[in-house]
């Protein structure tokens, strides 16, 4: 039976958050007997809300974008499966420490900060980032201890001390990073008018010769730009094209040039002059010139940037 998961999710991510949390909370914390049925609901659930989450609308909030990484995060089995046993761990460490019921402990995709801890009257509010989920037994029990001793600065050296050693850390911000750009797909190339991979493959063979190995990513913009036409990201190998210029009144050999442009940043890569980093240097100037469309693509983009 062909089952109509478009539906869209109308609830704000707070909302969605807060429901996740005590869901995710409750199945950390659930008997054993009861354990393996609130596991395969609460995944049920987290998958469904990734199926009807927004994704290609213009305009999300940047919460929204980080929101949507998170919940594509725990959609995959072994990282819901990890973040459970981290909050079970953690639940029954922090019982052991502060008691039952004294405290609220949330798991989130922070952009930046790895944990709060509040008081609030008499329970204690432990908010953690989602890439602690690595954390060993010992470190989890450690944390615990210095929450309810109030040892803030020992907390502090356990955490950083946590994010230096691992590399996890650095994958999963950056894992959040990249969703939060690209919320929809990892290569979301269609756009209403211009197939990214389309004009990925004709830019290819008319300017590399076919050579040019394909981004590991390429996308549109989340939102229409009006200054920057295109984005290359050499760590992550992610290629960006402004959605502005998926429009009908856009020529194909705009789409060409500007692919072509950020193609040459993957082909030549980033110069260093001095101190300073250059990826628009003399060679990549040339070579850009001798795009068989160069005149009329930069004068299309500086007439009409604005209006896009
Ligand atoms: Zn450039």
């Amino acid at each position: 039976m062909a089952t109509n998961n478009t539906k869209k999710v109308s609830l704000s991510p707070a909302q969605i958050n807060e429901q996740l949390q005590v869901i995710l909370n409750k199945t950390a914390s659930a008997e054993n007997y009861q354990l393996e049925a609130e596991t395969v609901k609460t995944y049920n659930l987290i998958v469904n809300i990734e199926q009807s989450l927004p994704g290609k609308e213009k305009g999300l909030s940047n919460y929204y974008l980080l929101f949507n990484a998170w919940i594509r995060w725990l959609s995959d089995w072994k990282n819901y499966s990890l973040n459970l046993m981290h909050r079970r761990r953690l639940i029954g460490h922090l019982e052991q420490q502060l008691g039952k019921g004294r405290f609220i402990l949330e798991i989130y995709p922070y952009s930046s900060k790895l944990y709060g801890i509040k008081t609030e009257g008499w329970k204690t509010l432990i908010q953690l980032h989602e890439a602690l989920d690595y954390m060993t037994e010992y470190d989890c029990k450690r944390l615990a201890a210095f929450v309810n001793r109030r040892r803030w600065s020992e907390l502090k050296k356990l955490v950083a001390e946590y994010q230096e050693r691992g590399s996890q850390w650095k994958e999963l911000s950056l894992h959040f990073q990249q969703t939060k750009a690209n919320p929809t797909h990892e290569n979301h190339t269609r756009g209403r008018y211009y197939d990214l991979e389309k004009v990925f493959t004709a830019c290819n063979q008319r300017n590399f010769g076919g050579k040019m190995a394909r981004p590991k990513v390429i996308h549109w913009s989340p939102r229409v730009n009006h200054s920057t036409m295109g984005s290359y990201n050499i760590n992550e190998d992610i290629l960006m094209i402004n959605r502005g210029l998926d429009r009908p009144d856009v020529p194909a050999y705009v789409l060409d040039f500007v692919m072509y442009h950020e193609l040459l940043h993957k082909a030549l890569g980033i110069k260093t002059s001095g101190t300073r980093k250059m990826a628009h240097t003399k060679e990549f100037r040339e070579l850009e010139q001798s795009h068989p469309d160069y005149e009329r693509a930069q004068s299309f983009i500086q007439k009409n940037a604005k209006r896009l």
